[in-house]
């Protein structure tokens, strides 16, 4: 069954700490403030910090696992 999984444009995150806020699995964490990391193994593909990024950098993609 397919499922989703967020993904972040690293490159283009200001690290402010939206998305890691409103994760209702903390699966989202900001290694030393640089940009946020998603663990894939937590996200469940709720789409919640995809709403919440203020830059529109985080989207969800669709996986096989
Ligand atoms: S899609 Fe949902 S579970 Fe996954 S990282 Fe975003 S808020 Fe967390
Ligand atoms: S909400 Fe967007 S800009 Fe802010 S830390 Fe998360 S991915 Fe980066």
């Amino acid at each position: 069954m397919a499922k989703r999984k967020a993904i972040v444009s690293t490159q283009e995150c200001v690290a402010c700490g939206c998305c890691a806020r409103i994760c209702p699995r903390s699966a989202i964490t900001i290694p030393h403030g640089i940009y946020a990391v998603i663990d894939r193994e937590l996200c469940v593909g709720c789409g919640k910090c995809v709403k919440e990024c203020p830059a529109s950098i985080i989207s969800l993609e669709v996986t096989e696992a």
